[in-house]
């Protein structure tokens, strides 16, 4: 792990009135541009040929970066560069799937807003659940084994694979011919199953409350919340259930957008709650704990008991339902307030305090 002196040793050798923000360009690249630029940073873009386009057509980048992949990041090369233009790194969900979050805390020496140990703690299912078990959170029900079914349940893999090949079962038997038709289908491979996850799938609408950690104010904000447009599964609902019989249909997950929610008022209390639960518990997990965006990934019911399944402990996509404003953003913040934008003014005010060693890592 590279100690965080090592961190401040480079920190101090920037020149703190000329930041640049950077990020990989894909996911939520766009939104923390902006974001950047309407807080008066430089920004720039380590993109590979085929999205060059995107950073092109909505000109927030100053500079792109050519790469053949992104594991090019972690060239001494191009984190020499990153480093003379002064750049502070905004991790998101590309970084952990493309680079891997070892190799973010092992390898590399760019100044990075937020916790690296947190990218880590995220990525692995125990470790996260046991965070979220400490934050008082209600969970689903795991399952070690696919003969211990008896429920409801979601197959799930590690990595994020933004939920391609996660299925659903019902009993022992269907998991093992669920399973052997993802393979036959190429959806998932046997190393997938290996590392299966089984949890109970709780019957209910998925709610992403959107959350912003201040270690400069100590406050939890709320700043969006949204819900997941998912292939197959939103289309399955269209086909008349004969049909679905017929064809088999058996669904996937893969994340295609995003849609903005506003929940109703009377679960603000629970979940302004649960996000400083999670805060708090990771002070002690990883110290100083989250800093910045996270994600809590839920489940409602009908009797509106929230089901937490997963964590991100970075900015995640679904805050790009919230580019511009968002309800949640405009009552605390009025109008134009976002999550790229909150990372960016959050770098800017800790620069003004002299507090920049707090939020980057
Ligand atoms: P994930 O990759 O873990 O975010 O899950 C992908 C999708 O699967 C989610 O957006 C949900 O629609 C669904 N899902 C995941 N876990 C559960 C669960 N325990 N109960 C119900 N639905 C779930």
């Amino acid at each position: 792990m590279i100690p965080k002196t090592e961190i401040n040793d480079i920190l101090r050798e920037y020149d703190r009135k000329n930041i640049t923000v950077g990020t990989l360009g894909s996911h939520s690249a766009l939104n923390i541009f902006k974001g950047a630029k309407e807080e008066g940073f430089n920004t720039v873009c380590v993109c590979k040929k085929k999205s060059e386009i995107v950073y092109k057509r909505f000109p927030l980048a100053d500079q792109i970066l050519i790469v053949e992949d992104f594991g090019e990041l972690l060239d001494d090369k191009v984190q020499e560069k990153l480093r003379q233009e002064n750049t502070i790194l905004v991790p998101h969900g590309s970084f952990n799937a493309y680079i891997g979050t070892r190799n973010i805390v092992d390898k590399l020496r760019v100044p990075l807003f937020g916790n690296r140990e947190l990218l880590h703690w995220e990525t692995d299912r125990e470790t996260q659940r046991e965070w979220l078990k400490k934050a008082g959170l209600t969970l689903p029900k795991i399952f070690e084994n696919p003969d211990d079914i008896d429920g409801l349940v979601i197959a799930k893999f590690p990595g994020a694979m933004g939920g391609k090949g996660y299925f659903i079962a019902d009993s022992p038997e269907s998991f093992h011919k669920k399973a052997k038709d993802m393979l036959k289908r190429g959806h998932i491979t046997r190393e997938n199953l290996e590392n299966i996850h089984l949890q109970e799938y709780v019957i209910g609408v998925n709610v992403y409350p959107l959350y912003f950690y201040s270690p400069l104010t100590r406050e939890v904000e709320l700043l969006g919340m949204d819900k997941r447009y998912e292939s197959t599964v939103d289309s399955i609902g269209k086909i008349p259930a004969n049909e679905q019989l017929e064809i088999n249909v058996n669904p996937t997950y893969t994340v295609v957008g995003n849609f903005p929610i506003v929940a109703r008022e009377s679960l603000l209390p629970e979940l302004l709650r649960m996000g400083e639960n999670v805060v708090e518990v990771s002070k002690q997990i990883a110290p100083p704990g989250i800093i910045g965006p996270f994600c809590l990934e839920t489940v409602i019911t009908d009797d509106l008991k929230i089901y937490t399944f997963e964590i991100s402990a970075r900015i995640v996509a679904g805050s790009n339902v919230g580019i511009g404003t968002s309800p949640y953003a405009y009552l605390k913040y009025g109008e134009g307030m976002y999550m790229g934008r909150r990372i960016a003014r959050e770098i800017k005010n800790a620069i003004s305090n002299n507090e920049l060693e707090k939020v980057v890592y």
